[in-house]
């Protein structure tokens, strides 16, 4: 095993409350000292200077597409990709083909990322049999294969019986239960945010409406059974509220929001371009301003992609045809470098928001530089600006509003394990 000593950056911990200057020195796997002054001859060196050296960002909601449609991505270029963006950890969505619903292909997952994949893939498994909503998996058995939590991700569970049944039975396994809240009677045919944009645009509008209502809902029955809930992406003012409020009230929930949903209102939506087709959809200004407010106080406890490649003819097509869904793990720190800069969070907040929070919501490794911990670490350049290509990049897709777009921060260099992974002049470097 390497030993590799990070010199010269801003060492960024949430977890043990770090923000300072120092070595970050990385044996056998683990970090092994920290110190401003700390040396090790023989070390390999990673300049850190100007940078920030935090835990490995972690995504807990990601879509791989193996099995089933490597076209699109697979858990090799899905690692890579994770790697280039700073990250060592993400969980992948269970609506493969077949779906993540049997242990079978939650051992598939594992073995292949182990292989394949530079970062650690957490797979989380399908809640009900091929995602259909209504027959509930083998939760216990996908839990000793691996999942680290259940989701339906992509498809909301709307009946409230199977959602009870669904939740009462994760108190048993110990496992989250991660919801995709919107309600399908409501979106209709809805493929932009209601409002004065779908009118302009001539097409049929999606309301906050139907994710304020699941939300409302999935927190009744959270309360009632006493389940621990994360509502994915989160993008309207009154869920937040609603999640605020459960908070309040000692419900045992957390959530998540994308790099999209706190930098993009429906208005990029106005030239009919399907890289802002989402699910769900891209809100209005006010709904941007509560989802801010929601993640500096803590009411949403991360920012997850939903990086959800799709393959170029499949979003060449008309607006209402499109897949939903973009990619976002070789931008989503520049993007929300965005509320560093304006002053909402600090660099540590951000890390917290990036890393250590989705860690500890799985239940998985990282998010802590503590010595003896795995060194799963990440070293961030927040100034470096480059000009964003999806070609050059590392995922099989280009699916991206920001393709062509100059951004600023970069992850310089990645480690899992203990091992360098990733460095921004190297590239890609194991596996
Ligand atoms: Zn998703």
């Amino acid at each position: 095993m390497e030993t590799i000593l990070i010199r010269g950056g801003r060492v960024l911990d949430p977890a043990n409350d770090i923000d300072g200057v120092a070595n970050v020195l990385v044996e056998n796997g683990r970090v092994s000292a920290i110190g401003p002054d700390l040396e090790v001859p023989g070390a390999e060196r990673v300049d850190a200077s100007g940078c920030w050296v935090a835990p490995g960002l972690f995504d807990m909601h990601v879509h791989l597409r193996e099995p089933g449609q490597e076209y699109k991505e697979d858990l090799s270029s899905g690692g890579r990709a994770a790697a280039a963006g700073g990250f060592t950890a993400v969980a992948c969505m269970a609506n493969t083909d077949p779906a993540n619903d049997d242990p079978s292909v939650t051992d598939f997952i594992i073995d292949r990322a182990r292989q394949d994949s530079p970062v650690r893939i957490y797979p989380i498994a399908a809640a009900t049999r091929r995602l259909a909503g209504e027959v509930m998996t083998e939760m216990a058995a996908l839990r000793d294969a691996g999942a680290v939590a259940f989701s339906d991700d992509g498809k909301t569970i709307m009946d409230s019986g199977v959602m009870r049944r669904v939740l009462e039975y994760s108190n048993l396994v110990r496992v989250p239960i991660i919801v995709h809240a919107e309600d399908c009677s409501l979106i209709g045919d809805g493929v932009v945010n209601e409002g004065p944009i779908s009118t302009r645009l001539g097409l049929p509008g999606n309301p906050t409406e139907a994710e304020d209502i699941l939300v409302a809902r999935d927190l009744r029955l959270a309360k009632m059974t006493g389940a621990r809930l994360h509502v994915a992406h989160i993008s309207s003012a009154g869920a937040v509220e609603a999640v605020r409020r459960a908070r309040e009230e000692g419900i045992q929930v957390t959530a998540e929001v994308t790099p999209h949903h706190l930098t993009l209102t429906d208005e990029a939506t106005l030239d009919y371009d399907t890289n802002t087709k989402m699910a769900p959809p891209l809100r209005s200004a006010a709904d941007i301003e509560a989802c801010r407010a929601g993640l500096v106080d803590g009411t949403i406890d991360c920012i997850a992609t939903d990086h959800a490649p799709h393959a170029v003819h499949e979003k060449e097509v008309d607006f209402q045809e499109a897949p939903c869904g973009i990619i976002g793990l070789e931008t989503a720190f520049p993007v929300v470098m965005d509320l560093v800069r304006s002053g909402e969070l600090s660099p540590l907040e951000l890390v917290r928001r990036m890393s250590t929070a989705a860690a500890q919501i799985l239940g998985c490794a990282g998010g802590s530089l503590a010595v003896g911990e795995v060194a799963d670490v990440v070293v961030l350049d927040p100034e470096e600006s480059w000009v964003y290509d999806p070609a050059k990049g590392y995922s099989k897709s280009r699916n991206s509003p920001w393709a062509g777009q100059r951004l600023t921060g970069r992850a310089r260099a990645t480690l899992v394990g203990g091992r360098l992974v990733y460095h921004s002049e190297r590239g890609i470097l194991h596996p």
